[in-house]
């Protein structure tokens, strides 16, 4: 079998801008992309479920999310990039070549950047599903300016600080905000919680959830019925969107036990995208919990092929 020098897991941007460095340095990277398990089979991460980008350098009128994916696609092709597809299931990191196991095949490589991604938790109603990107978003920075949200009354799930920030974003747009969290206490930071509490167009729904978001045959946010779990009474609210910001999860169980990870499963690196293995190196949304930008995923995923390329100077390669 064939070693690679480098092999890269993921396919969203840090994945294909740490192929277009590594490729143009000359290292005949090798990217192996999800099957989009997360995203109904399509590769590519989560700009693939987004619609318009409007905050990606480059794009003064704004390009799709999948576009864009493709666009950097081709780009890393352009240099050489090979792309496989599977879901890496194993790895051995204890010994050089380290060793990758997919449902399909086994490679081997002498660095590694993993770029596998985060991926927004939903509530898993039925109407959520059927009314995603009709008004049903995980992602105010993305999605809030859409003229669909501007100057109407949205709705933010949530009781940590991502909801407190997207609530916050969000009132630039909306004509008011619910806050709409399942207990009494919020999860979020005093201070987070304090600004959302004080803004004047934010309200807070406690001890609720949403039961359904309406209108599925209508085929458009109209609103949401929401239960009191004390009271167990129900209630429509009106809205014309739904921001669901009840946390991420980083796209890392099959590293548990072979690199570092913090309690919520995100990669921890030091020195730029060093992991706590020599050799393997992480960019992107499985590291980064706090900026999970198109943009900031890009710039991590560039210095994460720098750090390998002088990393394998450095061996000897
Ligand atoms: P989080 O702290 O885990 O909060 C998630 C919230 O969603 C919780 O309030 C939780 O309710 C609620 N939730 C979870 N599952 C739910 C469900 N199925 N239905 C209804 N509600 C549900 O996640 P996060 O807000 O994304 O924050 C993650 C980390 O990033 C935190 O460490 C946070 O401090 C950090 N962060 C920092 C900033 C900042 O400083 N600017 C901004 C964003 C995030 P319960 O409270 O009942 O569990």
């Amino acid at each position: 079998m064939a070693i690679e020098n480098v092999v890269i897991i993921g396919s969203g941007p840090s994945a294909y801008t740490a192929a277009i460095y590594a490729s143009r340095a000359n290292l005949n990277p090798l990217i192996i992309e999800g099957e989009g398990g997360r995203n109904e089979g399509i590769p590519g991460g989560q700009l693939m479920i987004t619609t318009e980008v409007e905050n990606y350098p480059g794009f003064p009128k704004g390009v799709q999310g999948p576009e864009l994916m493709q666009l950097m696609r081709e780009q890393a092709e352009r240099f050489g990039t090979r792309i496989e597809t599977g879901w890496v299931e194993t790895v051995d990191f204890k010994k050089r070549p380290f060793t990758l196991k997919t449902t399909e095949k086994t490679y081997e490589a002498s660095a590694v950047i993993v770029s596998t991604g985060a991926g927004a938790k939903f509530l898993g109603i039925p109407s959520e599903k059927a009314l995603a990107n009709r008004g049903v978003s995980a992602c105010a920075t993305c999605d809030g300016a859409l003229p669909l949200f501007r100057n109407k009354k949205l709705i933010v799930v949530g009781g940590g600080d991502t909801a407190m920030e997207e609530a916050n974003f969000l009132t630039r747009f909306a004509s008011k905000v619910v806050i709409v969290h399942r207990r009494k206490e919020l999860r979020a930071s005093k201070i987070m919680f304090d600004r959302a509490q004080k803004h004047p167009k934010i309200e807070f729904i406690l001890d609720s959830v949403v039961d359904e978001i309406l209108d599925v045959k209508l085929g458009k946010v109209t609103g949401a019925r929401l239960k009191n779990l004390v009271t167990n009474d129900t209630q429509v609210v009106e809205a014309a969107g739904v921001f669901v910001a009840i946390g991420h999860s980083p796209n890392t169980a099959f590293l548990k036990g072979h690199i570092a990870l913090d309690e919520a499963g995100y990669v921890k690196v030091t020195k730029g995208t060093y992991t706590s293995v020599d050799g393997i190196f992480a960019a992107g949304d499985c590291v980064d919990h706090v900026y999970r930008q198109a943009v900031t995923a890009a710039g991590m995923g560039c210095m994460a092929a720098i750090d390998t390329e002088r990393w394998l100077e450095a061996q000897g390669h």
